[in-house]
């Protein structure tokens, strides 16, 4: 492999006879490195490391907070701990960090489940488990009906409207149980608003539904998430990451050798290609980070794309009080809720922690997020041991902490993760698009990567790092 084209000296050479491009003045020198990876999440790390292992060994990873990981965060707790980003590796077949994970004997035995335990309505109704399977098994089925528009020309508005229309032919076919049913199908709408990441499924494309294919599985790992970022980030010599770097611009143009980046802290960095690992939420919410800006079609697919958010609750208390394997909590559709508390109804449950006997997990989706968001965790506790006592009708404990996560309004993540929109089926536009590289000659200057930009695992770790990988194996192909 032959290492950049043209040397570091020439380069400089060139840029400095130039004096000024564009408006600004190119001064000299700057800190200089083949490859720079903003961002040391799962993308930014897969990157690093199939570009260090391939010899390709001037490079840098720039990440604006104090540790690697991003929307991966293992926190001690209790003699163990809680994942307050990832938590599972999903799928076993093909994941290449499954494969990781294993080799390092960082799994658990123990997989785990979503929507277990009690399906509970706000007056205190506990839903029969027939019932609650009857309806589960039908949503099943129309889900899995929305796979088969991947290759048809014509196809519903979204996957929203799709459902709908579904579950009420399945509900004027059936004979009983109509409200009940109604109401166990709005816990399934909040359940896959978190699953997508999105607002509501309205914004999320049924032509595409098909496309993710991530394995079921929900593996843990034995000590938390963060112990693979660990065991990866100890693949990649120390002086390859700098922590606590924002960038705040990457000034790039056709008539530049190279590509320079402001950090916030006054730090300048040229290189000839930098791999950007940003969530799609930060590039949404940067419309000045790239000058000149990104061609349009890449500006297009931002744009396109959705990027909402989610959140976890953690309800630590100092004893068990609970003998159930979780709480769903259904709602009556005419029940209304107001002010500060309206977020509640965003909450799917109260699920199970792995190996945390004594804390519940509340998942909240949709519009709750930033509601909730916005409260004290103070707060938070009080509202849910209400509605815990409303429900159960016995007196339940106030926990003794709580711990929420606050995602969305992180401005290193904005929110959850990306979900494909109604409105990539008429840009045809998406993870794809995202992805093509932005080249300069035959140069791939800009490369975008993150779990955005994975067609068939967006959304997922995995994804992430297996789209930094692809995009570092093009920078290498470049360099062949
Ligand atoms: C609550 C929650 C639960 C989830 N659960 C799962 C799960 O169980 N399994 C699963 O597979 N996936 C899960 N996901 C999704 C998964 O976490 C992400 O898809 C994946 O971690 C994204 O990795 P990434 O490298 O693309 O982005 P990120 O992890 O967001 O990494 C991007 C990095 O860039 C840094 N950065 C941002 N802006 C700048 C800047 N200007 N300069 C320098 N650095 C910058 C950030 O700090 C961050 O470290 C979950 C996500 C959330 C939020």
């Amino acid at each position: 492999m032959s290492t950049a084209k043209g040397t570091r000296f020439e380069r400089f050479k060139e840029v400095s006879v130039d004096g000024n491009v564009g408006n600004e003045m190119w001064k000299l020198p700057v800190n200089y490195y083949q490859v720079i990876i903003i961002g040391a999440g799962m993308a930014g790390i897969g990157a690093a490391l199939r570009l260090y292992e391939n010899g390709c060994k001037n490079i840098k990873i720039l990440e604006a907070k104090k540790e690697a990981g991003g929307r991966i965060k293992t926190i001690p707790l209790q003699n163990g701990f809680i994942d307050i980003g990832a938590q599972w590796i999903h799928g076993t077949d093909n994941n290449c960090l499954y494969r990781i994970a294993k080799e390092h004997n960082l799994l658990s035995d123990e997989m785990s489940e979503e929507g277990c335990g009690l399906y509970i309505r706000d007056d205190g109704f506990v839903f029969d488990s027939a019932l609650v399977d009857e309806v589960n098994f039908e949503l099943g089925k129309i889900i899995l009906e929305c796979e088969k528009f991947i290759d048809e020309s014509t196809f519903p508005i979204s996957v929203g409207n799709f459902l709908e229309d579904k579950f009420e032919t399945y509900i004027e076919r059936s004979k009983s149980d109509v409200e009940m049913k109604k109401e166990l199908f709005d816990w399934h709408i909040k359940f896959l608003l978190v699953d997508n990441s999105c607002s509501s499924l309205e914004y999320v494309s049924a032509k595409e539904w098909g496309r993710y294919n991530g394995g079921p599985e929900h593996v843990n790992l034995k000590n938390g998430y963060k112990s693979l970022v660990d065991v990866l980030i100890s693949m990649l010599p120390n002086k390859v990451l700098k922590y606590s770097s924002p960038v705040s611009r990457i000034c790039w143009s056709n008539n530049k050798n190279c590509v320079r980046l402001y950090c916030v802290n006054g730090e300048e960095y040229d290189c000839d290609h930098v791999i950007v690992t940003v969530s799609l939420g930060v590039l949404k919410d940067s419309p000045n980070f790239f000058q000149p800006n990104l061609p349009n079609k890449m500006r297009e697919t931002i744009h396109s794309m959705g990027f909402y958010g989610i959140a976890k609750i953690f309800l630590i208390y100092d004893v068990k009080w609970w003998n159930a394997n979780g709480f769903q909590l259904v709602w009556r559709r005419k029940r209304k809720l107001y002010g500060s508390k309206k977020w509640l109804r965003y909450i799917t449950g109260f699920d199970l922690v792995y190996n945390q006997p004594n804390i519940l997990l509340g998942w909240v989706g949709g519009e709750g997020v930033p509601a909730m968001e916005r409260l004290t965790e103070t707060d938070i506790g009080l509202h849910c041991t209400e509605l815990l006592t409303r429900i159960l009708n016995s007196t339940v404990p106030n926990p003794s902490k709580v711990i929420r996560t606050k995602w969305m309004c992180s401005p290193w993540v904005r929110g959850g993760y990306c979900h494909i929109t109604p409105q990539c089926d008429k840009t045809n536009t998406g993870p794809l698009t995202l992805s093509e590289p932005v080249f300069v000659g035959d140069v791939p200057r800009i490369l975008l990567a993150g779990e955005a930009c994975n067609s068939k695992h967006f959304s997922t770790t995995h994804g992430a790092f297996e789209s930094g990988q692809m995009q570092a194996q093009r920078v290498l192909d470049y360099l062949k």
